[in-house]
Parts: structure tokens; sequence; C-alpha cells
């Protein structure tokens, strides 16, 4: 049996779908889930999971031989909660446990990557037989950018000409399906992105591509970003996390790509402008 942790969220909800498309039986899958009326549509059975509380973790263990641990969502919260779910599968002793992680989350000094750091340090010192799949971004992250685009016809942002190796997240979801379902892959840390880094311009390209409108990429420095955001109204938190994660695009965080994801999931990974269409 197969646990789903995150299971009624945007990645989770897909990874259910991919198992199932690649053989799994719905009886194989249980989704793990905060409120577990968000998961009645999965199609699968759903236990209550919330990373706050360990004994929910253990008893939705209970007759698991499988864990995908999809990262959290509340920043700043999630080694904590992390480390309660690795705490309860190796006491459970489960046999695979994939973890979702960041682009190089060992080296990498992306904003976001600490809490994805300590996790895999927390995994490694567990010893759980596991899987990181370290998740480059998700092309629906521009979606927002997309609308803005179609009002203003101007993409901006702090990330110079600093690439980005995007994928859909139903690409990342078959990944961790394909890990799952099959024989193999433990000790594996798989860098995942899509096949082509792409830069704002090309990006810019995309919006201009689906909006059949003009749109120009306008590139700020650091403080001009700031600026930005502040006039947007976002809050300091926000606009330094945001700022910072934009400078760390521009300096290669993203950028790199080798095919790893579309080899594992048999084929091409979805592309730019097919991504952001079906998410718009
Ligand atoms: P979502 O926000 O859609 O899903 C997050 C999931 O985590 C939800 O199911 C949520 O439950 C669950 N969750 C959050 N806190 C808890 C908790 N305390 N206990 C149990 N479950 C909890 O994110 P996505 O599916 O889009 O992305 C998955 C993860 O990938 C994110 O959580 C984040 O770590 C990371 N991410 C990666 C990005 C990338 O570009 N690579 C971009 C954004 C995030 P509920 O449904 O109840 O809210």
């Amino acid at each position: 049996t197969i646990l789903v942790t995150g299971a009624t969220g945007q990645l989770g909800r897909l990874i259910v779908e991919s198992l199932l498309e690649r053989g799994a039986s719905a009886d194989q899958i249980v989704a793990g889930a905060r409120d577990v009326s968000k998961a009645a549509d999965l199609g699968v059975r759903a236990v209550h999971l919330d990373y706050t509380d360990p004994a929910s973790i253990a008893a939705a263990l209970d007759g698991v031989d499988s864990v995908v641990l999809v990262s959290g969502s509340e920043v700043g919260q999630r080694v904590a909660q992390h480390q309660a779910v690795i705490d309860a599968a190796a006491a459970a002793g489960v046999s695979k446990f994939v973890y979702t992680s960041a682009p190089k989350a060992t080296t990498s000094d992306l904003v976001l990557a600490p809490e994805h750091k300590a996790t895999e340090e927390a995994i490694a010192a567990s010893g759980l037989p596991a899987v990181i799949l370290r998740n480059n971004w998700y092309t629906e992250n521009y979606v927002r950018d997309l609308a803005t685009a179609a009002e203003t016809g101007v993409l901006s942002s702090g990330a110079g000409d600093g690439r980005v190796a995007s994928a859909s997240r139903k690409d990342y979801a078959d990944a961790v399906a394909v890990v799952l379902l099959e024989d193999g892959h433990i000790g594996e840390v798989y860098e995942l992105g899509g096949d082509v880094a792409w830069t704002y311009s090309d990006l810019a390209a995309a919006f201009s591509e689906i909006l059949g409108r003009e749109v120009s990429y306008v590139p700020l420095s650091f403080d001009e970003q700031v600026a930005a955001l502040r006039g947007f109204g976002l809050d300091e938190g926000t606009v330094g996390f945001v700022a910072a994660l934009d400078a760390g695009i521009r300096g290669g965080a993203l950028a790199d790509t080798d095919g790893t994801l579309s080899r594992l999931i048999g084929r091409p990974t979805t592309p730019l402008v097919e991504g952001l269409r079906a998410a718009a």
C-alpha cells in the first residue's frame, strides 16, 4: 500500500492520478489529508493526516509500505512537520520513502532550500530507504504572471537572464508514480526539471503566443523589484522572499537540466506554452 501525503493539494492529486494511470489499483493507494472531506473525489481511501499531529501520521501508516512525502506548504514550519512524518515512517519500517525536494537542496543558496536540505538530512539520518526527487519550478507558477501580462503587456522580474527548467506538475507527479511503482531507485537523488531551460525573454514570448498580443520582458534590479512588490501592497516578508527567489534564479539556481525527468517518465516534459495553456 502506498500513502500519498498532501493528497488534497495540486501535486498530491496528480500523484494519485498518475499512480492509477500507471497501473496501481485504487485499493493500493491511501490519500493522506488534513481535511478528508477535500479528498472525497480522489477515488481512493482517504485518511486523516496532519503533519502537526504525530498520532494521525502513525495511524495513517497502518498497513502502508511506501510513502511519498509531498513537502508541506507552511514555509517556516516544514522541518518539524516533515520530521514528524520521517520519524513515523521509520518507526513503521516502510520499504520506500519518496520526498519532493528542491534543486540542489543541500548546496543551493535558493531562499527556500534550507528547509529541504534539513529534511533531506533528516531522511538520511533516519536510515529510511529513500528516493529524493528534487523538483525544479512548476510551469504553473507563472499563470499569475500570464494574467498580469494579459492586462499590461509586460512581464517584469528580478530574474535577469537567469534560466528556469520548469516542468508541469503532472510531469513531476508521473516521476513520483514511476519511482514508487518500479523496483529500485532507493538511494537515488534525482534532479528533476523540464527538458528546456528558458529565459524570461522566452517566457514573455510564450505569453505573447498564448495571448495573441505583444508581451515584453522588463528586467528589474533587486531594488527596483523590491519597490515594485511594495507597490503591489505586499508585506515586507513576502517582498523579501519573492525578491530573494528571483535573485536566486538570476544566479542560476534553476537553470540546470539534464533530461532525467523525461527519461524517468518515458516522454518529453510538457513544453512551456502547452503547460501554461493547460493551467490558465
Ligand atoms: P499545495 O499548496 O496545492 O498543496 C500542499 C499540500 O500540503 C496540501 O494538500 C495541503 O493540505 C498539505 N499540507 C500543508 N500543510 C499540511 C499539514 N500541516 N498537514 C497535512 N498536510 C498539509 O501545493 P502544490 O501541490 O502545488 O505543491 C506541493 C508542494 O511543493 C508544496 O507544498 C511546496 O512544498 C512545494 N512547492 C513547489 C513549487 C515548485 O515550483 N517546485 C511551487 C510551490 C510549492 P490542504 O489541501 O489541506 O491545504
